[in-house]
């Protein structure tokens, strides 16, 4: 079964891999990224939007990768070459197969070298196989993976967007307010709260009036929408990079907005408001404002920071689209 298939992956990759080497050195890396990850679907059945969500997901939860190059899915030697493994050397597939690792070959070498963006791909996607190619198989491939709800929930989303985009390069950014209407706000973070007890500010205020659209700033999906004592009327956005993206204190939701849809950088999700501190409905104990909060997820907990100098560098950016 091993050999039949590590026949089939050279022949697949001499195909490939000299399209790479042949193009520019300075080749945009989101295409050599989607030139892996559909070749790795071509070989695997697995969507290429999976393999590259969990790439950016992985992108984003360690400190260092072991691959330098395109490819930031790292797994643990243990796993890779097996718990027993003493090995600093990259291991032959029947070594890592004796020692019951789960590191596969992908570029035909017969090495499963867990620096290496081939075998790295492919050891995940062949390992997600074995639960099946259908989005909820995939689903519990990556539940078992992680063990994680929010990991799986981050993974399956940015998928979701990759797939409705058909591109990983979705880095464009917008204000969340349109520039043409009257608003201001200046850097809060870590003010003192009234509200709720001893509580610091965690975001930036946006004080604009009543009904001025609220957009979203990212590419990613809605992933909370509601009512809460402190927010009001709030909505919450996953961005691809796993950052979440948090709009409170609204008027009201744009119609049809619900959790779970792909939005896009400049859609409008609300309007302005002045709602919360108190039970739902509650509004107009404070002048209308968007308060706008960011949330890094690092695999094991989240924790805020401040958005005041993306809003600027964003504003910036908007300003420029308009011209
Ligand atoms: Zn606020």
């Amino acid at each position: 079964m091993i050999k039949k298939l590590g026949g089939v992956l050279v022949l697949t990759l001499c195909l490939i891999v000299p399209t790479i080497t042949q193009a520019e050195p300075e080749q945009d890396p989101y295409k050599q990224q989607m030139d892996l990850f559909k070749s790795m679907e071509t070989l695997t059945q697995i969507p290429w939007y999976y393999l590259a969500a969990i790439n950016q997901y992985e992108k984003h939860i360690h400190k260092t990768h072991a691959s330098d190059d395109l490819i930031s899915i790292t797994f643990p030697s243990p796993l890779w070459n097996g718990a027993q493994s003493i090995e600093d050397r990259p291991l032959t597939v029947s070594e890592i197969e004796v020692l019951g690792g789960i590191g596969k070959d992908g570029d035909g070498d017969d090495v499963a070298d867990r620096t290496n963006d081939y075998d790295i791909l492919y050891t995940m996607a062949d390992w997600i196989k074995q639960y099946g190619t259908s989005k909820q198989d995939i689903k519990i491939a990556i539940w078992n993976y992680y063990q994680r709800d929010l990991s799986v929930q981050t993974i399956m989303n940015t998928a979701k967007v990759y797939e409705k985009f058909n591109t990983i390069d979705l880095q464009n950014r917008m204000f969340p307010v349109p520039l043409y209407h009257n608003y201001s706000y200046k850097n809060t973070w870590g003010d003192a709260r009234g509200f709720g007890g001893r509580r610091i500010h965690e975001g930036t205020d946006i004080f604009a009036n009543y009904g001025v659209p609220v957009r979203a700033t990212s590419y990613g999906v809605v992933e909370m929408k509601g009512w809460n004592r402190y927010g009001g009327w709030r909505i919450g956005v996953r961005d691809i990079n796993n950052i979440y993206h948090y709009f409170a204190h609204l008027n009201g939701f744009e119609k049809g907005v619900k959790v779970g849809q792909v939005v896009k950088p400049g859609d409008v999700i609300g309007y302005v408001g002045a709602t919360g501190y108190g039970p739902p409905g509650t509004s107009g104990k404070f002048p209308p404002h968007l308060h706008y909060g960011m949330y890094r997820d690092n695999g094991y907990s989240e924790w805020s920071f401040d958005p005041y100098p993306y809003l600027k560098k964003w504003e910036k950016e908007t300003r420029k689209l308009k011209k």
